[in-house]
């Protein structure tokens, strides 16, 4: 049941790799920023998937970084990348994601500014529904982990991405 949740949640949080992903910078722990230049299942082209400070200017390519061994057998070596999706980590480099924080046991995250206004407006759209009125779509709650949709943490959880959402970042300021 535990694993499922997860699943969907990983499955929910693709849509948003394709935008720019805010991370710690290794360098100099400021906001540094992962491009993925509209990254997708049709448009793979890593030599485009870069991290960059503003801060210090550390700058890194992901065709830069050696390829994980896949597979190794007698006669053959598979080696090839292995993107992490639905950890706090980014999917390429895994540098702790810029916006994460502890919601009771739970790590609360997101990739980016629109992650957050997703999750904030199904939040609130859950808060909504309990005055009778329909959910836009209904799909989207069940692709996102228990803890997120439980009712008592609504209030709280809406605090906490406004929050985060507020955390000063190398190219807001
Ligand atoms: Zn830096």
């Amino acid at each position: 049941m535990e694993s499922r949740t997860k699943n969907s949640y990983q499955t929910f949080v693709y849509d948003f790799i394709k935008f720019d992903i805010l991370v710690v910078c290794p360098n100099c722990s400021k906001s540094a920023i992962v491009k993925t230049n509209n990254l997708s299942y049709l448009n793979r082209n890593e030599n485009e998937i870069k991290v960059i400070c503003a801060n210090c200017g550390f700058n890194k390519r992901l065709n830069e970084k050696p390829e994980s061994i896949l597979s190794a057998s007698k006669y053959k070596v598979l080696t090839g990348r292995y993107i992490v999706i639905g950890g706090a980590v980014d999917p390429f480099f895994y540098l702790p994601l810029w916006y994460r924080t502890s919601f009771e046991n739970n790590e609360l995250w997101a990739y980016n500014k629109e992650h957050i206004e997703f999750l904030k407006l199904h939040i609130q759209a859950k808060l909504r529904e309990r005055n009778g009125q329909e959910l836009a779509n209904k799909s989207l709650g069940s692709r996102l982990p228990k803890w997120m949709n439980s009712k008592k943490n609504r209030e709280p959880l809406l605090k906490s991405l406004s929050e985060l959402q507020k955390k000063m970042t190398k190219t807001n300021g």
